[in-house]
């Protein structure tokens, strides 16, 4: 098993080394394939991921990926894009629950649902035409996107309550319909228990009633959005994880970006990087995986947490203290 490790900018720098030795942790035989991308390699070389980088990504099973900032320059191609496109990374898997004795906004934390986001077309299919005057984005929906995103969001909601939920505005966005029909017969085909929400209403019910939802299956930008949104009921950004699976890649970095405001300081939270090393062990089919959440779960009741959960810790002492756990209590 062959892991890219790219740190990229700002907190990524942080968080990064605090998720690897947490892998470290579990004594697993892994080669890690260390990566510089984004900003600064750009400032430096003018390149922020050449095709040789492209390539080496390739040539891994895996990634675990920090933050990029975003290249302030018109014609820059997003290297994240250019990554989800290149592997065709089509899921993009958010889960949101909360960690024992962390609440967000609205003070709960009896809910636990994953966002299933198709990650390769709808408005980021950058088909576009700026003009000073006409800007325009297509929006592409396909039957066969539409489709593996539904197979997954099926399988998941197989794995769980067989429950899913599909998010969508095809009241108004007529490409939208496509989108459903596939989903709901997906959800038929699969015997899995399906209902629809307009994405507006979805955003006010999953604020007031996120314990009623399970999977929750939706096009790009909607899913993006939405998941940001849900990174406020379990109370940080940096609590948030994700993973972008393809066929044949599998693509981990946590939900927040570079965070430029308090890149440099050491403090900020790397449970979601951690977090995304528990689902890369998921992948990976490991049950040890689960130690992850332990070992979460005793820093948290031992305060060690950083400033943005209330705490004094710094990120590499929370990577620490979760590695320390892992170490003393992984029987492979
Ligand atoms: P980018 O331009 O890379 O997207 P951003 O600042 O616009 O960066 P985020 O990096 O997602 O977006 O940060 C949004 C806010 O959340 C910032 O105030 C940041 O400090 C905070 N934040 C993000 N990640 C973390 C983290 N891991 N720990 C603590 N605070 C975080």
């Amino acid at each position: 098993m062959k892991l890219a490790v790219i740190e990229g900018d700002g907190i990524g720098r942080e968080v990064i080394p605090a998720a690897v030795e947490v892998l470290g942790a579990f004594g697993l035989e892994l080669e890690k394939v260390p990566l510089e991308l984004g900003y600064a390699r750009w400032e430096r070389t003018g390149t922020a991921m050449s095709e040789e980088d492209l390539d080496t990504i390739k040539s891994c099973d895996a990634v675990l990926f920090g933050a990029v900032t975003t290249v302030p320059d018109p014609s820059y191609k997003s290297v994240l894009l250019t990554i989800r496109k290149e592997l065709d990374l089509y899921a993009n898997v958010r889960p949101v629950k909360p960690l024992p004795g962390v609440t967000g906004v609205t003070g709960r934390n009896d809910f636990d649902f994953i966002i299933v986001r198709e990650n390769t077309e709808g408005l980021y299919s950058g088909i576009e035409e700026i003009g000073p005057d006409l800007s325009w984005t297509k929006r592409v929906v396909t039957r066969k996107g539409s489709k593996r995103i539904a197979e997954y969001a099926c399988q998941l909601a197989k794995k769980r309550s067989d429950k899913l939920t599909i998010v969508h505005k095809s009241n108004v966005l007529k490409s939208d319909k496509l989108f459903l029909d596939v989903c709901r017969q997906t959800a038929d085909a699969y015997g899995v228990e399906y209902n629809d929400m307009l994405v507006d209403s979805m955003a006010y019910s999953l604020m007031m009633h996120p314990e009623k939802y399970d999977v929750v299956v939706t096009t790009n930008l909607f899913g993006d959005i939405l998941s940001d949104m849900c990174a406020a009921l379990v109370g940080s950004l940096g609590l948030v994880p994700s993973a972008n699976i393809g066929k044949k890649y599998a693509f981990f970095e946590p939900v927040h970006g570079s965070a430029p405001d308090i890149a440099g300081k050491g403090v900020s939270n790397p449970l979601a990087a951690i977090l995304c090393v528990k689902m890369l062990l998921e992948w990976m089919e490991k049950p040890e995986s689960r130690l992850i959440d332990d070992a979460i779960a005793d820093a948290l009741k031992k305060k060690v947490i950083t400033p943005d959960l209330g705490g004094k810790a710094s990120t590499s002492e929370v990577g620490c203290a979760v590695a320390k756990y892992i170490r003393e209590n992984c029987i492979v």
